[in-house]
C-alpha cells in the first residue's frame, strides 16, 4: 500500500472522531429536550435512543440477563445493542470502539492536543514538561481501571442473581437512569465538580489520563482486544529509533520497546503506521502472519458498527418500549 494512502488515516480519523462527537452532542440536545418537554412542558421532543450509550452499567446488567434468559433488554434496547457492538469491535478491531468512536477518548485527544499548543506557546520550560507520568506511577495508576472493572463485574456478573437482575431492570431507578445521568452533569456536587476538574486538569497534563488509568469501559474492551486478530508489527531491523510512532501514539505506548503490539491500551488508531517514515516498518497483520491494508480497520469497523444499528433498527431492537408518558411520569418524580 502506497504512503499516499496510509498517510490518510490520521484525517480520516479525525473527520469520524468528529462525527461522532457531533453526533453526541446532537443526542444530548435532543435529549435535554425531550427532558424538559417532560418535567416543564413545552414542544414534544422525541427521546433519542443513542442516549443509552452513556449507560454502560445499566447495559451490563442487560448483557448478563440477554445471555441467561435471551431476552433483549424493553427498557434501553439501543444501550445493550452498542455495548455489544463495542465488544464486538473491541476482539474483531483492536479496540477500534475507543480510538474512532467514543467520543470521550476524542475529548481527552482534544484536551492533550490543546496542552501540546498551550505548552507550545508558553515557551521552552512548558514545552520541556512531561505529557507522561513517570513509569513508576504510571503502571500502578494503569491498574485503577482494571479495579473499577472487577468490581462491576463482580457486583453484577458474580452477585446479583436473575431476580435481582429483573428487579433493577424494572424499576424505577433503571427506567430514569439517562436522566439521573442529565441531572448529574446539571447540578453536579460540590464533590462531584471537584472530581470533574481534577480529570479535565490530569488530562491537559497527562495524555489520555482517563482512558490510560481509569475507565472501566476501556480496560474491558482492552481484554478483549488482547485476544483478538489484529497487530500491529514492528519490523525491527527496519526501525531507525525516531521514536515518530510514540510521539503520535495517544494511548502513549512505548512502540520501539516491543516488536507486537498488543497492549490493551492499544486503540487501533493506527496513527504510529501512518507517520512511520519507514516502509514496512509499522505494519498491520492478523495474528502477526499475515499483513493487511491499514484502511481495512476503520473501513470493516465502520461498516461492522452500522451494519449491526441498522441491523437494530429493523429488527426492533433500538426502540425502547416504554410510552414516553412513562418516563415523564418517572422523570417528574425525580426532578421535583
Ligand atoms: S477508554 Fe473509555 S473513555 Fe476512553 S475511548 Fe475507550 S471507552 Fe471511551
Ligand atoms: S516511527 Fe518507525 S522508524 Fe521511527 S521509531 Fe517508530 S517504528 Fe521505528
Ligand atoms: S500503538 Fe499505534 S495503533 Fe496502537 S494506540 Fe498507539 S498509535 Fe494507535
Amino acid at each position: 500500500m502506497s504512503g499516499r494512502f496510509i498517510s490518510l488515516l490520521p484525517p480520516l480519523r479525525r473527520l469520524v472522531q468528529g462525527g461522532f462527537l457531533l453526533f453526541s452532542l446532537f443526542v444530548g440536545v435532543r435529549f435535554y429536550q425531550f427532558f424538559q418537554w417532560a418535567v416543564a412542558g413545552g414542544d414534544y421532543t422525541p427521546r433519542p435512543p443513542a442516549v443509552e450509550a452513556f449507560l454502560p452499567i445499566g447495559a451490563l446488567v442487560s448483557f448478563k440477563q440477554f445471555i441467561l434468559t435471551r431476552q433483549y433488554d424493553p427498557v434501553h434496547p439501543a444501550g445493550l445493542t452498542i455495548f455489544m457492538a463495542a465488544l464486538l469491535l473491541a476482539f474483531f478491531l483492536r479496540k477500534g470502539f475507543c480510538g474512532w468512536i467514543c467520543p470521550v477518548g476524542c475529548v481527552s485527544e482534544l484536551l492533550h492536543s490543546l496542552s501540546c499548543r498551550g505548552r507550545a506557546a508558553l515557551g521552552r520550560s512548558a514545552r520541556s514538561l512531561p505529557l507522561r507520568l513517570p513509569p513508576w506511577l504510571d503502571k500502578p495508576l494503569s491498574l485503577l481501571k482494571y479495579l473499577l472493572l472487577g468490581l462491576f463485574l463482580y457486583l453484577i456478573l458474580w452477585q446479583m442473581d436473575l431476580a435481582a437482575l429483573e428487579n433493577f431492570s424494572r424499576s424505577p431507578y433503571s427506567i430514569t437512569t439517562d436522566a439521573r445521568m442529565l441531572l448529574f452533569f446539571q447540578h453536579p456536587s460540590r464533590l462531584a465538580l471537584v472530581i470533574m476538574i481534577a480529570l479535565a486538569v490530569l488530562s491537559l497534563l497527562f495524555r489520555n489520563f482517563w482512558c490510560r488509568h481509569l475507565c472501566p469501559y476501556g480496560a474491558l474492551l482492552g481484554l478483549l482486544a488482547l485476544a483478538g486478530p489484529l497487530q500491529v508489527l514492528r519490523a525491527k531491523e527496519k526501525c531507525i529509533d525516531c521514536k515518530k510512532c510514540e510521539k503520535s501514539c495517544p494511548a502513549a505506548i512505548d512502540i520501539t520497546g516491543k516488536n507486537r503490539l498488543t497492549a490493551p491500551e492499544c486503540i487501533g488508531c493506527l496513527e504510529c503506521v501512518a507517520c512511520c517514515p519507514q516502509e514496512d516498518c509499522l505494519t498491520l497483520t492478523v495474528y502477526g502472519r499475515k499483513k493487511i491494508t491499514p484502511l481495512l480497520l476503520p473501513g470493516g469497523l465502520l461498516a461492522l458498527f452500522f451494519a449491526i444499528w441498522i441491523a437494530a433498527v429493523f429488527t426492533g431492537h433500538w426502540q425502547t418500549s416504554v410510552a414516553d408518558d412513562i418516563f415523564k411520569h418517572f422523570y417528574l418524580r425525580i426532578s421535583g
